[in-house]
């Protein structure tokens, strides 16, 4: 403790693990590495010392090389609402009210509702009892 805040990567023996990262760096790439920056824009706003490698070797030891995708495809277990954003179809699956409870999740134009096959859906029939979105 007290001394620099990490170490230089040894570029004799490429090891990448001399870096020693504070809990603010640790934070700071997991909140970058979540948005889908890139490893070298990380690097860069880490500090000058730290290397694109130094990102990628300690993202992956913090188990954070499976990033998500911008765009989400819908998996079987769909989305939750707290993952839907603008550009994804929010055709309901379920019961509001079970924890299973997901929206398509499909990516559509900005200030569409639905993908193509759930706009067909809800325009063919318009009687019928669905559960609306409230969006
Ligand atoms: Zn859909």
């Amino acid at each position: 403790m007290g001394i620099a805040s990490f170490g230089k990567v040894d570029f004799h023996t490429g090891d990448i693990e001399k870096m020693i990262w504070t809990d603010e760096q640790i934070e700071l790439l997991k909140t970058m590495w979540v948005q889908g920056k890139p490893a070298s824009e990380i690097a860069m706003t880490l500090g000058s010392d730290v290397t694109r490698n130094a990102v990628i070797g300690k993202s992956h030891r913090l188990g954070l090389s499976g990033r998500p995708s911008p765009i989400k495809k819908n998996k079987s277990k769909g989305l939750n609402i707290i993952a839907l954003t603008e550009r994804m179809c929010k055709w309901p699956f379920g019961d509001p009210k079970k924890p299973d409870f997901h929206f398509c999740g499909h990516p559509v134009e900005i200030s569409v509702s639905y993908c193509a096959e759930h706009r067909a859906l809800a325009y063919q029939a318009p009687k019928k009892p669905i559960a609306t979105p409230r969006y």
